[in-house]
């Protein structure tokens, strides 16, 4: 089997008791059938009290009324942990953060920004993030409905896409548009056509004549779409309005989309266009805490597609996963936007931070959201 995870994975430690947004609290947490056989059989004393708090019939663990796991302490430590050793606990918490996409002989490991410390390591990351493999024997795994012909056009894709988004000679607005016109011709040949045609897709975004043309033509429409300053208002208020359509996970997440929201477009589209270009340039002239934006953007980006581009092998939506990974970046800048708006100028590194991992835990935690996204 051959692992693949990002460089930055071994840099992860849980803060534990020192985490500002502790994972065993907010959400259920779902315990897989093996851990619970485990916990039902569990002896003396603290046997009782376990199955006292876990909920059987649903398969979750029991929560307090402010939504934390029974088994969380006080001091943000796990009892279970701290009584029964690390290998009690269940695979969603033995796992977490990180976020495993299976395919056949091959398991991609990521951790999700959703964690404040993850989504710190990712702020920290200034090169463009690079890949490692590693094969490790654990038998051949035989999948069923998997298409590796599929498969291998995608990860060629994927591949293809990931230069786009770490060239640093182009500007993020242009790396955007190449992958989502890359991922748009995709779809249109995966729905009507052959397979073989990707190739043709492919050689237009690779190195060389072709890519110089995409880029002179993304150049033109993008000039064209920000000089109609209407036009980019209604654009950035559909995507920030899909949000909504999602499932909310967090009791004022709500609240906090409302408040984005008028401070983003209450005074209409020059006030918009003001605001932004300002936010440009203070992006420009100062980095945020040591944040350069434009690096942000593209790990951002890179972390979305490479997470799930790739999972378009179990239902043919690869345009609906790189609209995903390009609309959670620009909803994820605009709330950067309103919050920099909202502290008269300024922004902070533990500001970013919080956007990430919170608007993360929104999209990320839920399988419903993720697919209102994709579609
Ligand atoms: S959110 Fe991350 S750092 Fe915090 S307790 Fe969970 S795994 Fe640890």
């Amino acid at each position: 089997m051959l692992y693949v995870r990002p460089e930055y994975y071994d840099k992860f430690k849980c803060t534990a008791d020192r985490c500002e947004a502790t994972c065993c609290a907010g959400w259920q947490i779902v315990i897989d059938e093996a851990a619970l056989l485990r916990y039902k059989s569990e002896q003396g004393e603290y046997g009782k009290t376990l199955r006292r708090r876990i909920d059987f019939t649903e398969g979750v663990f029991q929560q307090d009324c402010r939504k934390r796991c029974a088994f969380l302490k006080e001091n943000n430590l796990c009892e279970l942990y701290e009584r029964l050793g690390e290998e009690s606990l269940c695979v969603t918490c033995a796992d977490y953060p990180r976020h495993i996409e299976e395919f056949e002989n091959l398991r991609e490991i990521t951790l999700t920004i959703s964690c404040p410390e993850v989504a710190r390591i990712l702020l920290e990351q200034k090169d463009p993030v690079q890949f490692t493999e590693e094969e490790i024997d654990t038998g051949e795994e035989e999948f069923e409905d998997f298409d590796p012909f599929f498969f291998s056009y995608l990860e060629d894709a994927r591949q293809i896409m990931l230069s786009i988004l770490q060239n640093r000679e182009l500007s993020v607005a242009v790396r955007v548009f190449l992958v989502q016109k890359m991922a748009e011709e995709m779809q249109d040949i995966i729905e009507v056509s052959d397979l073989f045609d990707l190739a043709d897709v492919f050689k237009n975004y690779e190195e060389g004549a072709n890519l110089a043309q995409a880029v002179r033509e993304a150049e033109r429409e993008l000039s064209a779409f920000y000089d109609n300053a209407e036009e980019d208002f209604l654009y950035s208020q559909t995507v920030f309005e899909r949000l909504y359509k999602l499932e909310f996970l967090s009791e004022d997440w709500e609240a906090h989309l409302e408040r984005c929201q008028k401070t983003l477009y209450g005074g209409g589209a020059e006030v918009y266009r003001d605001t932004q270009n300002e936010f440009k340039e203070y992006c420009k002239q100062a980095s945020i805490d040591g944040i350069n934006m434009d690096i942000l953007l593209e790990q951002l980006l890179v972390y979305f597609v490479f997470a799930y581009f790739c999972g378009a092998v179990y239902d043919d939506n690869v345009f609906g996963k790189i609209k995903m990974a390009v609309d959670s970046v620009t909803v994820l800048y605009q709330m950067f936007l309103a919050k920099w708006t909202e502290q008269d100028g300024q922004l902070s590194r533990e500001n970013v931070k919080q956007m990430m991992y919170r608007y993360s835990r929104e999209l990320e935690h839920s399988d419903v959201n993720l697919e209102r996204m994709q579609s």
